[in-house]
């Protein structure tokens, strides 16, 4: 799909003309089946036009036009364009770890720029994916926080990114042969919980069975944030027992204050009280992420106050040595230093796991989904 804005956006000297913040165009994915079905009868197409349609994008992951071989040949342009426009133009795809972690950069309809990371392992395989396009949390040492915030994704531009990678793993796109898409994570640029009832529908979208959605487990999906309390404890009574995963990256709030600006607003109490009330509601094991930066948050007396504030609840902690972004004065944590801090955590019968690092070298790691498209 072109638009005036698409084509705006391959003149760089117009660059500075102010975006146009029209909506993307309505897919399948936004409305759900029964407003689909209602669309196809108000545009003169019989309803179960909207239920084939559905059948081959959720649950074959189809796009191809040609694939869609049960709608009439005269119609199927008209009905596919109505139903499934084109939401993610692909800029690249750059892959890593012999094939088997793939980056895909993304331009949408107004000419954002956002990231998915597709990660396969031997038991399964993750997408990683963005809820917005930048990011409003500021965190000094996120590249995604350090350009700012553009704008919230809709909840078709969500599911696409998923639709794409679950294509990917079915048609043996990536390294390993044809598998399955079985993990989503909201690790990719944004603040899901910024976007909150567009990520929950995005959710439903992607753990319904087909034709209403892709049939992943909820337990496969983890929803990762910088502490939004209010917005924790909804999602708790949402009654989808997704893995919620707190940045919490320091246990006290002098240093979180800085590392994680919005703990002015909710300190570590409050986000780990609201991470508790989501682990009794849904009886899922919460997970607590800590990027490990060197001499900053990385001190032993802090993994063991980690340990402390975390013990006897249904936590997990995972580490993840630090993405240093460019320019950065940050750098990740010695080896010694990391494995003392594990100590320190475990001593309080905590478990820790250290987050392996795919996709480093082609900046497709945490934290480093700047979009830059150069
Ligand atoms: N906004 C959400 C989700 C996106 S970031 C959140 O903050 O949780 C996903 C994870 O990557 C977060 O834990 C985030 O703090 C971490 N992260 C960001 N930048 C990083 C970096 N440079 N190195 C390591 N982890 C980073």
């Amino acid at each position: 799909m072109t638009n005036e804005l698409n084509d705006v956006a391959e003149f760089p000297e117009l660059k500075f003309v102010a975006p146009r913040r029209q909506p993307p165009p309505t897919h399948l994915a936004d409305l759900g089946l029964t407003k689909a079905q209602e669309l196809c009868v108000s545009n003169g197409y019989p309803k179960f036009r909207a239920t084939q349609v559905a059948k081959h994008w959720y649950g074959r992951f189809d796009s191809d036009t040609d694939s869609f071989t049960d709608l009439p040949a005269a119609e199927r342009t008209a009905i596919l364009d109505l139903l499934l426009p084109n939401l993610l133009t692909e800029v690249r795809q750059i892959t890593c770890d012999n094939g088997t972690t793939a980056k895909s950069l993304w331009r949408l309809h107004d000419g954002a720029l956002v990231e998915s990371v597709l990660m396969r392992y031997t038991d399964r395989a993750t997408v990683c994916i963005s809820s917005q396009a930048g990011c409003g949390m500021a965190c000094p040492f996120c590249a995604t926080g350090q350009g700012g915030f553009t704008r919230n994704l809709s909840v078709a531009e969500i599911v696409c990114q998923v639709q794409r990678a679950a294509a990917d793993m079915a048609f043996g796109r990536i390294a390993g042969g044809v598998g399955r898409l079985s993990n989503v994570v909201f690790m990719g640029m944004g603040e899901p919980l910024a976007n909150y009832n567009t990520i929950v529908t995005a959710i439903r979208r992607m753990t319904e069975p087909a034709p209403n959605g892709f049939g992943i487990s909820a337990r496969g999906i983890t929803v990762s944030t910088v502490g939004l309390v209010p917005r924790i404890k909804q999602l708790a009574d949402e009654g989808i027992p997704v893995t919620l995963a707190v940045s919490l990256h320091a246990p006290d709030d002098e240093l979180r204050n800085e590392l994680v600006p919005v703990n002015n607003r909710w300190n570590v109490r409050e986000v780990l009280d609201a991470a508790w009330y989501y682990a009794r509601q849904t009886k899922r094991r919460v997970s607590i992420e800590y990027a490990m930066i060197k001499d900053i948050n990385d001190q032993e007396w802090r993994g063991d106050r980690l340990g402390r504030i975390l013990r006897g609840h249904l936590a997990h902690v995972n580490l993840i040595p630090l993405n240093p972004t460019p320019g950065s004065k940050w750098t990740a944590s010695t080896p010694g230093a990391e494995s003392a801090f594990v100590a320190a955590i475990e001593r309080h019968g905590v478990a820790v796991t250290v987050r392996d690092t795919r996709g480093r070298e082609i900046e497709g790691a945490c934290g480093q989904l700047a979009a830059n498209p150069n």
